[in-house]
């Protein structure tokens, strides 16, 4: 195993009072993921109440020498939560596979002949900021979550990336077709989303990065991440995948707000 994991559990961030979002963790949310601030006020009470579920239902873990503070946790259970935001799960029975959420400093950078299996993320294939397993933990490197939180239009975040694989998880194959009832609505799924994977193989433009060719698993886990972080360019570029993502997450980033995101920095 590429990571030593601490003993110690650390323990759920938990607000003084049940149920109710601290007002001190806005600002220092709104700070490390300005996308928060796109959200209408009922989505905003909304997604805090999710974020208050999950740090209450999930458990994190540290890898050795790692302190994690509540401001993570918080930062991961929201930006978690978003995908879940309009599907109706109050209790993200939608993660039920996940065991726990294991935080690494810094991505870990991986020598010689390592298998790593999931998310070799930008640098080359030497370093890992994130990775899934079918009923396991999901490991995420901190440094790339509060990176990529920060700054939104780079178009990645390896939190919603790991828990688009979750959602794909639940069907019992990573395929990059999580459940869909509606056979009509499956399949049209299958048809864009194969379209779109298909021109991202043969290396036509794209504002979906190049990971997303690695096979339909990946597509899905980067197209859910270019969904919420750069939903205007994904709608200009491709309205076909964009309205399939729109129908599944029961969201439209894109007509929302972008008037408070910080720009540049
Ligand atoms: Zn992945």
């Amino acid at each position: 195993m590429w990571f030593r994991r601490s003993r110690r559990a650390s323990d759920t961030a938990r607000p003084a009072t049940p149920g109710v979002f601290p007002a001190e963790w806005r600002p220092k949310l709104t700070y490390r993921w300005p996308t928060i601030g796109t959200l209408d006020t009922t989505e905003r009470e909304h997604l805090e109440q999710l974020t208050l579920t999950f740090l209450g239902r999930f458990r994190f873990e540290a890898a050795q020498g790692f302190e994690i503070t509540d401001e993570m946790k918080v930062l991961v259970a929201a930006q978690a939560s978003l995908l879940l935001l309009e599907l109706d799960d109050p209790t993200l029975d939608l993660y039920s596979r996940l065991t726990s959420i294991i935080l690494h400093p810094r991505t870990v950078v991986l020598r010689g002949s390592h298998r790593v299996g999931d998310h070799l993320q930008s640098d080359g294939a030497q370093t890992l900021a994130g990775q899934a397993h079918h009923r396991g933990p999901v490991v995420l490197a901190w440094s790339t979550v509060a990176f990529e939180a920060r700054h939104p239009d780079r178009g990645h975040n390896v939190v919603m990336h790991e828990f688009a694989h979750q959602l794909d998880m639940i069907d019992g194959t990573i395929d990059g077709t999580p459940p869909i009832a509606d056979a009509a609505t499956r399949e049209r799924w299958v048809e864009v989303c194969t379209r779109a994977f298909r021109a991202v193989r043969r290396g036509d433009e794209s504002v979906l990065r190049g990971y997303a060719a690695t096979d339909p698993g990946e597509f899905f886990a980067v197209a859910t991440e270019t969904f919420f972080t750069r939903p205007a360019a994904l709608r200009e570029s491709d309205p076909e995948l964009y309205d399939v993502l729109r129908s599944f997450y029961r969201q439209d980033p894109a007509g929302r707000s972008s008037a408070t995101l910080p720009r540049g920095g």
